[in-house]
């Protein structure tokens, strides 16, 4: 699976719609400050789940949409259309091409879609689960990451490496495993105690 194509529209400094192509293997984005950079992966993160207005550098959740300019007006929709490459099927779904799609406008109100079906955010991160891919996933690494990874705990930066390794599924799949086994002894205990009240 991989990042083919991003189509947005409204979203921060990208007014017009915008289509950028990413070829299979390394692709960077050069500008000068100011130009886009960084809100071009922000639209990225958008679209993958994120919830927080402040990880996006705003106040609130809409102030993502374009919000005019010298020589614009501002607009009222912000869209945003990841564009991935399934024909491996690392996402669930038969089809060789998934398109994840965000939109809110100035009001607040948002939806989703997958492959322009409507859906709910969750839906959206459900289907990234065990892909790799996820706006907290080592896919994206923004600039202050890094920094933090090496001022991690060592219990922390374990949990990373977990994480990459595909086992932090296992662990948490461990850990409720572990806690049904728990409540189950608990109800045979109480079963035990019945059992002897009776004979
Ligand atoms: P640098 O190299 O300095 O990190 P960059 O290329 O990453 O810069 P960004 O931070 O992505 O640039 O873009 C900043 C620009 O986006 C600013 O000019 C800012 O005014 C504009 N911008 C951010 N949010 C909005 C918005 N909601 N509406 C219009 N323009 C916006």
């Amino acid at each position: 699976m991989h990042l083919e194509r991003i189509e947005m529209t409204g979203f921060k400094s990208f007014a017009d719609k915008t289509v950028i192509e990413f070829d299979k293997g390394v692709t960077a984005i050069v500008g000068p400050n100011g130009s886009g950079k960084s809100n071009l992966s922000e639209a990225v993160r958008w679209v993958l789940g994120e919830q927080s207005a402040k990880n996006l550098r705003g106040k609130k959740m809409n102030d993502i949409v374009f919000a005019g300019s010298q020589s614009r007006k501002p607009i009222n929709i912000a869209e945003v259309t990841l564009i991935f490459n399934n024909e491996d099927r690392t996402l669930p779904l038969d089809f060789s091409e998934v398109s994840l799609t965000r939109r809110i406008n100035r009001n607040g109100d948002s939806d989703c879609f997958i492959n322009r079906k409507p859906c709910r955010l969750k839906d959206i991160t459900d289907l990234l689960m065990d892909s790799g891919v996820g706006k907290d996933s080592f896919s994206m690494i923004s600039q202050g990451k890094v920094e933090q990874i090496f001022q991690n705990k060592p219990e922390e930066r374990r949990a990373i490496f977990e994480d990459a390794a595909g086992v932090a599924k296992y662990k948490n799949r461990k850990t409720s495993a572990e806690r049904k086994l728990s409540e189950t002894m608990d109800h045979l205990d109480r079963v035990q105690d019945i059992l002897h009240e009776i004979e």
